[in-house]
């Protein structure tokens, strides 16, 4: 099995090494031609979508990887990787893949709690520790996809067949279990 990592911005290096822990090979996306090597699944990490989504486009790679995606390939976006593939984003006018049926909300906790530490059930693993920095949550989930966790009251983690989101950063705890249910489900979709 081999994971991409989108590595044009933010917290990429974090997610090469969950997966280096549980296994599981990884190499970096930064430009078009890295997309020409097969891999299996895609993570889109944490940091500004607005960003990344400006050099996904300017560097040739946001349609080819739309088209992967809407293909099933399965994808992990984390907090600005969440935003990149919401289909409507409350407080913005942009949008980006656009591949899941959700409303998300950029920076949604305010100034004042724009960075807290909570932990909370994540539905098929359990109590686990979750990291907020800036982050979006989920305003409403719509046709396939399925609300996975919430914290204080928001949707903060969901999937959509081969889509998995969360508003949070599992990258930044020792926890490797988010990593380890990418990784199922990435096994399961290429048997
Ligand atoms: N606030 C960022 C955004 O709007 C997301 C923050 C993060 O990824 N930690 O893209």
């Amino acid at each position: 099995m081999q994971i991409a990592v989108l590595a044009l911005q933010g917290a990429f290096i974090e997610h090469e090494q969950m997966l280096a822990k549980i296994g599981v090979s990884s190499f970096e996306i930064r430009q078009r031609r890295d997309i020409e090597r097969p891999f299996d699944g895609l993570i889109i990490p944490g940091g500004e979508s607005t960003v990344q989504g400006k050099l996904l486009r300017e560097l040739g790679l946001f349609a080819p990887l739309k088209e992967k995606i809407e293909a099933g390939l399965p994808v992990f976006g984390t907090c600005a990787g969440l935003l990149l593939l919401a289909e409507k984003i409350e407080n913005d006018t942009r949008s980006h893949f656009a591949t899941m049926q959700m409303t998300a909300v950029r920076n949604a906790y305010g100034r004042q709690l724009g960075s807290f530490y909570t932990e909370a059930e994540f539905k098929g693993i359990g109590i686990i520790p979750m990291t907020f920095i800036r982050a979006p949550y989920i305003a409403a989930v719509s046709g396939e996809a399925q609300v996975l966790a919430e914290a204080g009251g928001h949707i903060v983690a969901a999937r959509q067949k081969n889509q998995l989101v969360t508003a949070f950063h599992p990258e930044l705890n020792e926890d490797t279990s988010v990593h380890q249910y990418f990784a199922e489900m990435v096994e399961q979709s290429r048997l």
